[in-house]
């Protein structure tokens, strides 16, 4: 395969070569620009310089080396030291008629050989090896009569003995790149701590300037924390929120595992569960699914999602409290590598806490004892904390110069939630707890409050105590928020041990009334903060569907997981633009020259099938570019589409007009109002939302009541609270106007 591209490449001026790059990520990936630091990577190993790469996972390290592997003249090595992800890669680089193949045991002796004539007859771009095949005399024998242009060494880390994963025979693949010195080398990584860096470089001789850093960001991931209530309904009803689509939820034991996946297979989810107890062939064949679509959650312990390289998996939920920051990072790393938006969210329970610091204690080694405590607080803190989450984890990564604000989690999409003084409650749970001898926990603490009758209760008398009874007007849920926050601010501390409260220095300064105590109460961050709805999908449902099960359909008959026909993404616009040429059809986002020669009839087929029976037009305009790419990379900037309508609405436009005049559904306009109000913006006329609802006052207020109770993701509980009262195109703006009274109140 001799393209224009490749012709001379080695005489090419750099700003030539660069411009190469730029082709084939298009001709090839049918991607529109590069990432972060990929292009300065990739210019830095056309330049033949020893690089190395680091990035988040997700960050799209394998175009570094793919795109020199198709520039360079000869053959590219790839060092990878887990079996599936070689397959994953063949078959995704199969599908754009790159030539590309592995040898391991998997094979079968014809098949190996097969491969090894491809690769000495120069027909073969890519090879992927495990270290240790690489380091074989006969590998090392047959890599000597090839042309190698690149050695690319994937998780460069285990090369160090000061990294986490350390592998002795990445060691010694100097042996490999000694003989190879015509090759130039390209180290990547995902995790790599200073001192890791600097042996990697060392080892590979590669020069300072040569080091390529990416932030950690993931801005696609949306972080929340919740208050590990009822765990089991947490979890189905943000699993609902993205219905069909892929998931992992982590829990930290096999029990939890099973048990969790037998309550979600009874009520109807596809889930499997995924643990180190599962023999082989079980976890591949489930892994599989999984990659396939054939199931949409996987629930697992720390076993599952090494050598997971899905790109559409769109939430990761933590069940248990992770043990550190960096499986955390890891875990939910694994969300969103598409780059469109994903959701994560960890159920944090102070029972949790104890169960860990128990884990903990069954240690022998002191010093293993004092760096897990020391993670696990890292982790508390991450999980405490009312600042920006984001701002945290890059913080612990060591990232310096970050912004104040992320706008993509929980908590800095609830700052529009006040805080507000509650000296009098604290007041009372401090003095409680003095009273029943700071050697109880909050639950204890509380139900004494509450005037509970619970055994314990009267065992120690404490329906005697002067604080007994006084707290019934907040909810169990309320008073542990409190709890929390008198913990977190200071004014109380959790004895490690037992979990009881205690008093601090600045407990006095509360109960005497020398300061005020502000918080917040109710876990108000669930019921009313405007969160990102990431899952949204802008474009035509009902096409998508088509698209979707033709992808499927696709991929099971040519064995290949669907997201190596096409990502979400391309779905996605497809259902957007509605392409009615190849033309068209290429400037979708993932689509190259092979994939448009395999799939475009198929695809345009149903498009144009579709658009017919529902009198629709390709659409090409620039608004929809960006409604698209909005919708597709950040929230931060509402698209012009969303604020024309609100605009127009605003003006005095019914929801129906807008409907019309834009060809687009009334649950589309709803769409965009939703989103405005949810990005944190005021309408400057909200009285429209209230002609346009026409509700009595009386109805209103139940309605507002139903919302601040249920949340606002779904409208289903909502609904059936108020009977046959509203219908959903009410409830629809109902919603945006209650989301709207919590942001501007
Ligand atoms: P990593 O190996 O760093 O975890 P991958 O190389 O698997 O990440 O890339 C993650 C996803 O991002 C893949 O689906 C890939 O196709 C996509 N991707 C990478 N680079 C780009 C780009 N420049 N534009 C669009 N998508 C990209
Ligand atoms: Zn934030």
């Amino acid at each position: 395969m001799q393209t224009s591209e490749q012709t001379a490449f080695h005489k090419q001026s750099n700003a030539q070569k660069q411009q190469s790059a730029n082709q084939v990520l298009k001709r090839v990936f049918g991607f529109d620009s590069f990432r972060a630091s990929q292009s300065a990577i990739i210019n830095n190993v056309l330049k033949a310089e020893n690089t190395l790469a680091i990035m988040p996972t997700g960050g799209g390290k394998s175009l570094c080396y793919q795109i020199p592997a198709v520039l360079f003249d000869g053959l590219s090595v790839v060092i990878s030291p887990l079996i599936s992800l070689m397959q994953d890669q063949v078959r995704q680089l199969d599908e754009l008629n790159v030539p590309s193949c592995f040898l391991n045991s998997t094979l079968s002796p014809n098949e190996y050989q097969e491969n090894i004539a491809r690769i000495t007859s120069g027909k073969i771009k890519l090879l992927f090896l495990a270290p240790e095949t690489a380091l074989q005399v006969s590998i090392l024998n047959m890599l000597d009569q090839c042309k190698v242009a690149c050695i690319a060494i994937d998780e460069a880390h285990c090369i160090s003995e000061w990294g986490h994963e350390f592998r002795p025979e990445y060691r010694q693949l100097n042996v490999l790149i000694e003989r190879l010195d015509d090759a130039v080398c390209l180290a990547l990584t995902a995790t790599a701590t200073p001192r890791v860096r600097e042996d990697i470089k060392r080892q590979l001789n590669i020069a300072d300037d040569s080091e390529f850093i990416s932030s950690f960001d993931r801005p696609n991931l949306y972080i929340e924390v919740s208050e590990k209530d009822s765990p089991y309904r947490q979890t189905t009803a943000f699993i609902d929120k993205h219905p069909n689509q892929s998931g992992i939820i982590y829990c930290q034991s096999r029990a939890g595992v099973n048990e969790l996946t037998q309550k979600l297979t009874a009520d109807g989810y596809s889930a499997l569960a995924y643990h180190a107890g599962l023999n082989h062939q079980k976890r591949s064949e489930y892994q599989d699914k999984f990659v396939r679509d054939d199931v949409n959650i996987i629930v697992a312990t720390i076993a599952f999602g090494m050598g997971i390289n899905k790109p559409d998996v769109r939430y990761v939920l933590h069940y248990d409290l992770p043990k550190n920051i960096e499986s955390y990072y890891q875990q939910i790393g694994r969300a969103g590598r598409d780059g469109i938006d994903a959701n994560c969210l960890l159920l944090f329970g102070y029972g949790d806490i104890g169960k860990n610091r128990f884990f903990i204690d069954q240690m022998h080694n002191e010093q293993e004892k004092r760096l897990a405590t020391m993670h696990l607080n890292q982790m508390l803190a991450l999980a405490e904390t009312e600042d920006c989450r984001r701002i945290g984890l890059l913080q612990y990564f060591g990232e310096q110069d970050v912004q104040g604000k992320c706008h993509k989690c929980d908590n800095c999409l609830s700052e529009a939630q006040q805080q507000t003084d509650l000296s009098v409650p604290a007041q009372k749970f401090l003095s409680c707890t003095y009273r029943t001898g700071q050697i109880f926990g909050a639950g204890h603490i509380v139900d004494v409050l509450r005037g509970s009758s619970a055994e314990k209760i009267l065992q120690n008398q404490h329906n005697l105590l002067s604080t007994y009874g006084i707290g019934k007007e907040y909810t169990k849920k309320q008073w542990m928020a409190l709890s929390r926050q008198l913990i977190q601010k200071g004014f109380l501390r959790q004895d490690e041990q037992f979990g009881s409260l205690k008093f601090t220095p600045s407990t006095q300064d509360i109960l005497r009334g020398h300061k005020p105590f502000l918080g917040r109460l109710q876990e108000a961050k669930a019921e009313s903060a405007p969160r990102a709805n990431s899952a949204t999908l802008l474009g035509e449902i009902g096409l998508l569907e088509l698209l979707r099960s033709e992808r499927k359909r696709l991929a099971d008959n040519a064995k290949v997981p669907p997201y190596a026909i096409f990502s979400d993404r391309s779905l996605q616009e497809m259902a957007f633009y509605f392409p009615h040429s190849v033309e068209s059809f290429l400037k979708i986002h993932g689509v190259g020259q092979s994939k448009a020669q395999k799939y475009a009839d198929i695809f345009l087929g149903i498009i144009e099938q579709y658009c017919e029976s529902k009198g629709l037009t390709e659409q090409g305009n620039e608004n929809a570019a960006t409604l698209i790419k909005n919708a597709a990379t950040s929230n931060k900037d509402l698209s012009a589409k969303t604020q024309d309508i609100v605009n127009a609405f605003e003006a005095g436009q019914s929801v129906a007009e807008l409907a019309t005049q834009h060809k687009v559904k009334l649950n589309t306009v709803y769409g965009h109002l939703y989103k405005y109000v949810q990005h944190g913006k005021a309408f400057s006329n909200s009285e429209r939302l209230l002609t346009e609802i026409n509700l009595d006052n009386a109805q209103l207020q139940l309605a507002l009541d139903a919302f601040r109770e249920h949340g606002h993701e779904r409208l289903k509980p909502v609904f059936d609270v108020l009977g046959e009262r509203v219908n959903y195109d009410q409830l629809h703006l109902l919603r945006v106007y209650f989301l709207h009274s919590t942001i501007t109140t």
